[in-house]
């Protein structure tokens, strides 16, 4: 808070929601080439802030995890690797290749211990404020791929098992949807023997995307559920997949608690994506996950357009808070997200005016290919939690 956090509220909010975030995301992280080396988090907030879109009072700084809850998820010969390699500078040999740290996925770099563990102590303070009857936003959170004993796909602490491992030890019943481009395989390994979590996951198919193992329609390890999609996802194939899939999640596990794993490489400028959906469409699964979820945490996740993840997260911030935002840009936040240090094409420029997705060159409204409405039919057919309750109305009913 003591950098440039301030704020200058112009719109209330009409619900109760915190934004987690710390002074640190203001400082470079991972190296210099690496997709993570962009503003995030830091540029999100200062769109909602030039939007006056968050009071004082909402902002809440994130706190570093402590060991004893790292070691809820990871093994301690883990970090006290990664402990040792930030306070001697760096990552030996041995090191690197037993825990996946100080590679090119996963760099080292300055406080490469404490960032993440920061992140992941925001996510816990996010469920903490859940369980005290806030909805929260820990938009550095959402490192859906890190293992107990290493670091994968640029994730060193798993910051959404370790959130949902403090609402389970509340009694809490988890729904955990992940909506990230990527499988969440990290948290569906971590839940895979608890009857009270479900993950679920949309993603891009593993078979031509990282982790690229796992998260078939097929796999579905402890009643997880998966819904891998083939590339060019449109909008109306996401809204398709999403809709149908939320009602019957909610209908199917009734969960107590909803993490949201919000990552923003579906959206169509998204560099690591090969899926085109709008932010429109992404808010529209937000805006339902808002409205229907008993409590709510929602963790950031991927993304890696420093622009087209600001708008996306200012559009999910404005709908946990209740305000409306105009599509206009203000001139601040024009001038914020032009400032960004990322090449602009024509069609980004336009980005830098407006909150939606300017889809000039897509017809992004359709059409659903018959490939993608079979698969997402296949999954609600044949899972056993989604499938209809016909069974179960029946069993009912001969009981009478
Ligand atoms: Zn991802």
């Amino acid at each position: 808070m003591n950098e440039t956090d301030k704020f200058a509220p112009r719109s209330l909010p009409t619900r109760d929601a915190l934004f987690i975030g710390a002074a640190r995301y203001r400082r470079p992280s991972y190296t210099s080439n690496h997709p993570l080396a962009i503003p995030r988090v830091s540029l999100a907030l200062d769109l909602i802030n030039a939007y006056g879109a968050i009071t004082p009072a909402e902002y809440l700084t994130g706190r570093k995890a402590s060991n004893k809850e790292l070691t809820w998820f990871h093994e301690p010969a883990y970090i006290q690797a990664f402990q040792r390699a930030q306070f001697r500078g760096k990552v030996t040999q041995a090191d690197r290749e037993r825990f996946q740290l100080g590679n090119l996925e996963n760099p080292y770099f300055p406080d490469f211990f404490d960032t993440p563990s920061l992140a992941t102590g925001s996510s816990i303070q996010g469920a903490e404020q859940v369980l005290a009857g806030r909805t929260a936003f820990s938009p550095a959170g959402g490192m859906h791929h890190a293992a107990p004993h290493q670091a994968r796909g640029f994730c060193y602490l798993n910051d959404p098992a370790l959130a949902i491992m403090r609402l389970r030890r509340a009694g809490l019943r988890v729904l955990y949807l992940d909506i990230d481009a990527h499988h969440g395989d990290g948290v569906e390994a971590a839940f895979v023997d608890d009857p009270e979590t479900l993950t679920a996951s949309i993603h891009m198919d593993t078979s031509y995307a990282y982790p690229f193992q796992g998260g078939g329609i097929d796999d579905q390890p402890g009643g997880a559920v998966n819904l891998p999609l083939p590339p060019g996802i449109n909008d109306a194939e996401y809204r398709l997949a999403f809709h149908s899939l939320w009602s019957r999640l909610l209908e199917g596990f009734r969960p107590d608690v909803v993490v949201l794993q919000a990552g923003t490489d579906i959206l169509t400028h998204d560099p690591l994506s090969k899926f085109r959906v709008s932010n429109g469409v992404f808010w529209e699964a937000a805006t339902r996950v808002i409205d229907e979820s008993p409590r709510l945490l929602v963790l950031g996740g991927g993304g890696y357009h420093p622009i087209a993840l600001a708008r996306c997260w200012t559009g999910v911030w404005a709908r946990l808070t209740g305000r409306a935002l105009d599509e206009r840009l203000p001139d601040a936040a024009s001038a914020l997200l032009r400032a960004v240090n990322w090449e602009l094409d024509d069609e980004d420029a336009e980005e830098t005016e407006r909150l939606y997705t300017h889809l000039s060159d897509l017809p992004n409204d359709g059409p659903v290919r018959e490939e993608v409405r079979a698969r997402v039919q296949r999954l609600l057919d044949s899972h056993p939690l989604l499938a209809p309750r016909v069974m179960a109305v029946r069993q009912i009913e001969s009981k009478d």
